[in-house]
C-alpha cells in the first residue's frame, strides 16, 4: 500500500507508543508494538494502529501530538465502525483518555 504524505513515520509511532506507556489510547491495554508485531501480547490479539486524533483532511498533522496508537478494535470504534474514507470523525481528549499512558 503507498503511504500518504500525512502518514505517520515509524519514529513518530514509536514516540506515541511511549508517551501513551504501552497502552491503548483508548481501553488502556497494554499493547507492546505498533502494527502487527505486538499481536502476540495483546490478550485478544488484537494489532495495534495509529490513529489521526484531527482527520487528515481538517489540517490534521502527521506529528507526534496528532498521533495516537489504538488497538484495532477502538480504532474500528474511533472511525464509527469503518468510516475510514469519510473525514468526519476527529476524535476529542475523551475519547482518548490514556493519550499520556
Ligand atoms: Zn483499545
Ligand atoms: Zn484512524
Amino acid at each position: 500500500m503507498a503511504s500518504r504524505v500525512n502518514d505517520f513515520t515509524e519514529s513518530t509511532k514509536q514516540e506515541a507508543l511511549e508517551r501513551q506507556h504501552h497502552k491503548c489510547g483508548s481501553c488502556g491495554v497494554r499493547i507492546t508494538e505498533v502494527g502487527d508485531a505486538g499481536q502476540d501480547d495483546h490478550p485478544y490479539g488484537e494489532t495495534a494502529r495509529a490513529h489521526h486524533i484531527s482527520h487528515h483532511k481538517h489540517g490534521g498533522s502527521a506529528g507526534v501530538d496528532n498521533c495516537v496508537i489504538l488497538c484495532w478494535s477502538c480504532h474500528y470504534t474511533a472511525h464509527e465502525g469503518g468510516r475510514y474514507r469519510t473525514g468526519h470523525v476527529d476524535g476529542t481528549p475523551a475519547d482518548f483518555p490514556h493519550y499520556r499512558g
